[in-house]
């Protein structure tokens, strides 16, 4: 039923993309399986929250117009699809459809339906819709209020309403298979053949005539329970607990306990993905995920206070001389903009405007941290968000140092990166903790990388591997701690099969191990001195 709808959707004239919205449920998990094989993007988010599930999957698209189409219309004509789409374009609307819930009345044969938004309007739904009717059935909030929106309602003459062409119930599925197997498996009718095939058959639409359709405001009482309990919750209410907790790399609902630990006081779980094997933390439990939480909690509890030590200077420090050197290397001697995100204190990016004869620009939460790298006289900014309001020229190199294992989706944050930063062909620093050679649990890590899962992430959201080096500067010489990648930003489409990596937990004992001998058996090599001597 799915590939047919793909199919029929992928017929309009109209739709540039298409993109599946299913749940982080494992009952979803084969959806996900036949995009993945199909080569279809596929988002998977709240089993209730439609609204935000579609607002979610929307964005990944960047499109400025959505189209709404549920699944279970297997026999949607395309052809009626682009006549709501040009309705919608020539009233300049906010929303149109081809059918909306009483009082109006429907005019479209069941089975039709299809709604378009823009994409202002629809975030503007997903941010002020409360009701959980309104956040079950995705579009009410547009069109339930006269005055809210413009709304286009697009009829069907002659009034076709009372037909029934969709997929709720057995009787249903039973006419659509009655209704495929009259076109001899034909996979093209549109609608006006499939009305004469419906005349020649009245048996068709008496099999399916006792169906109420759902109404609108029945919502599914699991969801009614999950915002209650969330109410319950006054410690964090601005995050949402809906669903499952579901894998950054892969979307998979698929996992297990990997290992339970502490850090800073607070217990600290982290998961292995059973279909991809990343490691990570369910950012929805972790503390480390709320954003008020690095704006002055994290370094205070890193470092006991706000203030940057001498040890975290000396560090940062020769890391960028480090990384300088390496790009220098390989044959990077200028770039004209370089954003640090994570800038900390502006080491980085004191060093790499000097090094690069760059203009900088960083983005840094911490607030004390902020304001040293202010007196550099770098330019400084609290979050992307805000940099991004500010309407920045394109950056030549994008970095983050320690930076990606805090994000709680950081392919959300990548795909930012290369879409709204990012010159075209520019590039990418990063440079993470290697889990197999790494301690990496800490509080405020949310993803735990290994060289394979950090590229198979570069690669989801559309960046591709230039250099790749493991090591252990400034801290040790003989473990490969971190991993740091220089990637292209490439216009190759961003969703694509996660490749798997297996034996993860074996890797890192292995990797544990290592490090366990090397710290006995070569102490000075294998840990170097935190600050540099005076
Ligand atoms: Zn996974």
């Amino acid at each position: 039923m799915l590939a047919r709808v793909l199919k029929r959707v992928s017929q309009a004239r109209l739709i540039d993309e298409t993109i599946v919205a299913t749940t982080g449920d494992v009952s979803d998990d084969a959806i996900k399986q036949y995009c993945q094989e199909r080569g279809v993007a596929c988002y998977r988010g709240s089993l209730y929250d439609v609204l935000d599930r579609f607002y979610q999957a929307a964005k990944l698209t960047e499109a400025d117009v959505i189209v709404r189409i549920t699944a279970d219309c297997p026999m949607i004509d395309p052809a009626e699809i682009d006549r709501v789409i040009q309705a919608f374009l020539d009233n300049e609307a906010d929303f149109a459809a081809n059918r909306l819930p009483p009082p109006f009345k429907r005019t479209t044969p069941i089975g039709m339906d299809t709604e378009v938004c823009s994409m202002a309007a629809l975030e503007r739904a997903w941010r002020e819709a409360d009701q959980p009717y309104q956040r079950e059935h995705v579009m009410p909030y547009l069109y339930e209020k006269e005055g809210r929106f413009k709304v286009v309602l697009v009829d069907h003459q002659p009034d076709m309403g009372h037909l029934r062409f969709t997929v709720d119930t057995p009787q249903d599925l039973q006419l659509a298979n009655e209704v495929y197997a009259a076109f001899g498996g034909r996979d093209d009718f549109n609608l006006q053949e499939l009305l004469e095939q419906n005349e020649k058959h009245p048996k068709w639409q008496e099999e399916v005539a006792e169906i109420k359709h759902k109404n609108l405001y029945d919502t599914d009482q699991r969801a009614q329970e999950q915002a209650d309990s969330e109410h319950s919750q006054p410690n964090n209410p601005t995050r949402k607990e809906t669903g499952q907790a579901l894998c950054p790399l892969c979307g998979s609902s698929k996992m297990r306990l990997f290992e339970k630990t502490e850090s800073f006081g607070f217990p600290v779980d982290y998961f292995l993905c059973q279909n991809c094997g990343f490691v990570f933390q369910d950012a929805r439990q972790s503390q480390a995920a709320d954003p008020d939480f690095y704006l002055e909690t994290y370094r205070k509890l890193y470092q006991a206070n706000e203030e940057p030590t001498s040890k975290d200077l000396y560090q940062q420090n020769q890391r960028a001389l480090n990384q300088a050197d390496w790009l220098k290397k390989n044959g990077y001697q200028h770039f004209d903009r370089i954003l640090d995100i994570g800038a900390s204190s502006g080491l980085l990016l004191d060093t790499f405007r000097r090094e690069f004869q760059a203009e900088v620009l960083g983005v840094e939460p911490g607030n004390a941290y902020r304001a040293l790298a202010e007196q550099k006289d770098i330019a400084m900014f609290s979050s992307i968000e805000q940099l991004l309001e500010s309407d920045p020229e394109g950056f030549n190199l994008v970095t983050l140092m320690h930076v990606l294992e805090h994000f709680e989706n950081p392919i959300q944050v990548l795909l930012q990166i290369r879409k709204r930063l990012l010159v075209s062909e520019g590039l990418l620093l990063i440079e993470v903790p290697n889990f197999y050679a790494h301690d990496s649990y800490e509080l405020a890590h949310l993803s735990c990388f290994s060289e394979h899962t950090l590229k198979e992430m570069l690669r989801q959201a559309g960046f591709k591997v230039v250099l790749l080096r493991k090591h252990g500067l400034p801290r040790s010489k003989t473990l490969n701690l971190y991993l740091t990648v220089l990637a292209k930003a490439s216009d190759e489409p961003v969703i694509q099969t996660v490749q798997p990596e297996h034996n993860v937990p074996l890797k890192r004992k292995a990797g544990m191990l290592k490090r366990k001998l090397l710290t006995k058996l070569n102490p000075e090599q294998t840990w170097l001195p935190l600050e540099g001597k005076k």
